[in-house]
């Protein structure tokens, strides 16, 4: 049966989103369609609309990569999946390349990430790759909140697993709303010391409620001053344990990160800015240090996370806030404001 979904799509840069009737293409053998219970908003999205990031797929598109639902029709490789409640992770790799055969599909070239490559999850329904889609439970309390594991926790998660982070661990977050604000969490639920770096108090405040050990306000800090901070905080610890996230997607912020790496220390670069900046690459040669780039996170490792959620180790509720999908156009221009704290969890259905 034809599936017809009202969907909220990007028909021009800088313009409002469009309420639309779409047609869904039926699945194809790998392929599922998710009726959407909930949808995260993320900044990417703004900057999709805005027209600063171009999507893959072009205009127009539906936005969204961070979406929860039922699978209600899928290929025949997949029925066993229909009427199951689905987490649709924003990096949905093949499952069939090297890549993917090495356990590293988040780096897969053939991925489709809805919202850019395909149309995502602002939308009743939506088609997606089967394969990548991660069952979750079925209480319905608890599902809209998942949405956001979708991206902002899962990329945390996978950041941290890159950092090979373990019990004993100073974790230092550049930048802690957003995906930081999940590092911190996942950080000390798995036994690391935190320390939350941010310029926006209020941030700062929260997530010393949630992992945070220590908070340091960066407005206005001179670099020499953070460093004597960082060193305090870390109490001696040998600074190869240094695992330095940088999450603000920022200049400024990656200037920071890169300004705290020690001997032997690691650092992740986990936000997005196309700014440049300008370091000493050198530093990473004498202190025999390491950088990393992360993206998304390989569906494969999204039971850890989801785990860590169950356990209570990592507080969703706090950092969401919920509302109607009829006002995306409302949270998009509160998020270019800079007056969205936290993350929207829209329902299509409202
Ligand atoms: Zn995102
Ligand atoms: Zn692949």
């Amino acid at each position: 049966m034809t599936v017809t979904a009202e969907a909220y799509v990007l028909e021009a840069a800088k313009a409002p989103l469009v309420r639309r009737s779409l047609q869904i293409q039926d699945p194809g053998p790998k392929e599922a369609i998710v009726e959407v219970i909930a949808c995260g908003l993320c900044h990417t999205d703004l900057g999709y609309a805005d027209g600063s990031v171009p999507t893959k797929k072009g205009i127009p598109i539906v936005l969204g990569h961070e979406a929860v639902g039922r699978v209600i029709q899928a290929g025949k490789d997949f029925e066993s999946l229909v009427g199951s409640n689905v987490l649709v992770p924003a990096v949905l790799p093949c499952g069939e390349c090297p890549f993917c055969l090495a356990g590293r599909g988040n780096a897969c070239p053939n991925q489709k990430m809805p919202g850019n490559d395909i149309d995502g999850g602002f939308s009743t329904h939506f088609l997606v790759p089967a394969r990548p889609l991660i069952k979750i439970g079925s209480d319905s309390s608890k599902v809209a909140a998942l949405s956001v594991v979708a991206d902002a926790v899962s990329t945390a998660y996978q950041a941290i697993l890159r950092a090979n982070l373990v019990e004993g661990d100073i974790a230092i977050v550049v930048g802690s709303g957003g995906v930081g604000s999940f590092v911190v969490q996942i950080a000390k639920a798995l036994g690391a010391r935190v320390v939350a770096c941010d310029i926006i108090a209020e941030r700062l405040n929260l997530i010393a409620d949630y992992g945070a050990e220590q908070t340091i306000n960066l407005a206005n800090l001179d670099p020499k001053e953070l460093r004597k901070q960082v060193r305090a905080f870390a109490k001696g610890a040998p600074t190869f344990k240094y695992k330095i996230f940088e999450c603000s997607g920022s200049a400024p912020g990656q200037v920071t990160a890169y300004g705290l790496l020690e001997r032997g220390a690691t650092m992740l670069q986990v936000g997005y800015t196309p700014s440049k900046i300008d370091v000493r690459l050198s530093n990473l040669m004498a202190f025999d240090a390491t950088l990393h780039g992360t993206w998304g996170c390989p569906p494969e490792v999204y039971p850890g996370v989801l785990n860590l959620i169950e356990q209570g180790k990592v507080r969703l509720d706090p950092f969401i806030a919920y509302g109607p999908m009829s006002k995306v156009n409302d949270y998009l221009a509160d998020m270019a404001a800079h007056k969205l704290e936290r993350r929207m969890v829209m329902d299509p259905r409202k």
